[in-house]
């Protein structure tokens, strides 16, 4: 099974809608897309993520989606759903997964791989790959919540810069280092759509720089391969926020020796005692219901602590690190020895 295309609808998205510019729209189409190709009209409405990339969606932008496609090495992207779906059908009481009043991470949503159009600002229309997420429910795309996974993902990508920076320093003069970078992410109205089964005007979807054929799963329920830079930066996050958040569902790609991660979730935890945390994979410690459960999610999510967690955590016990890293790193221990 390869791509399967979308059906295209009947309905053609005429260059009469309003919201994006007539020229625009012409100028789209002359490059090579078909009418029946062009499916959305959108405008970027809150882009809040610092990328040189970004400039692509900046706020106010106006851009057409074309060649909406399923990928199926994107399934991963909906994993989450489905657990806490599942979780809520055999109404399991440890909720390991946060609930939907809890967080967006169980927030139903499809995804597709899609192709951006938007005005290069020289006449012309520059083309980039992107991926499309949707959420199932209509309260769901509203704008407030759409802004807040953006706002997630921003803050994300701000706890990975500060953990490259930590990660670079330790690395002294080595110019290879590997670092964590988060796809920018924006909000979009929907100014005009073809296809309600995407889409309909005056929804609000969330739109990322993204293309892949595949993507992996780095840190999501404990299972993964144990990769190193992944498993420090889900440590490095609660250890910088002094307890107060998680970050969860680290997905993406290798990027020769980076890592770029798409959706991540970023959990509150509730002021956890990171110094609890710290001695006892096994331990519950003490704290409300909800602080405990979130102890649950870092030492399940977190099997055990990579060489690099000690260089900014040295009380967290090292336990049985491993030296197959997955990306490379200086002598794979940084700071570790
Ligand atoms: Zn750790």
């Amino acid at each position: 099974m390869g791509n399967v295309p979308i059906t295209t609808c009947n309905k053609v998205l005429g260059c009469d809608f309003g919201g994006v510019s007539e020229v625009f729209c012409h100028a789209s189409r002359s490059i090579r897309y078909n009418e029946e190709d062009v499916q959305l009209a959108l405008r970027v409405v809150y882009a809040p993520m610092e990328d040189a990339s970004a400039e692509f969606l900046k706020m106010g932008q106006e851009v057409l989606i074309a060649g909406i496609k399923k990928v199926q090495g994107w399934d991963p992207l909906t994993w989450r759903q489905e657990r806490v779906a599942r979780q809520q059908v055999t109404g399991q009481t440890s909720q390991l997964w946060p609930s939907l009043s809890e967080s967006r991470f169980g927030r139903a949503h499809r995804a597709w791989s899609v192709e951006i159009l938007a005005s290069d600002g020289r006449g012309g229309v520059r083309n980039l790959p992107g991926l499309l997420q949707v959420a199932h429910a209509r309260k769901d795309r509203e704008l407030d919540k759409v802004k807040g996974a953006v706002q997630e993902i921003s803050t994300v990508a701000n706890y990975a810069r500060r953990f490259n920076h930590h990660v670079a320093e330790l690395a002294g003069e080595d110019p290879d280092v590997p670092a964590i970078r988060v796809a920018t992410t924006v909000a979009c109205f929907v100014l005009d759509g073809v296809n309600p089964e995407i889409a309909d005007a005056g929804d609000t979807l969330l739109l990322t720089l993204f293309d892949a054929k595949n993507l992996t799963k780095f840190v999501f329920e404990g299972a993964e391969d144990f990769l190193e830079l992944p498993q420090a930066f889900f440590h490095f996050v609660l250890w910088s926020s002094g307890g107060k958040e998680l970050v969860a569902d680290l997905q993406g790609i290798q990027q020769e020796r980076d890592l770029l991660l798409v959706d991540p979730v970023l959990l509150t935890t509730g002021d956890l005692d990171i110094s609890e945390l710290l001695s006892l994979a096994t331990s519950t410690g003490t704290g409300s219901d909800f602080q405990t459960c979130n102890r649950k999610r870092f030492n399940l999510w977190h099997p055990r602590c990579a060489q690099l967690c000690q260089s900014f955590d040295p009380q967290r016990r090292g336990g049985n690190t491993r030296r197959a890293c997955g990306v490379p790193l200086p002598n794979c221990g940084v700071g570790g020895g």
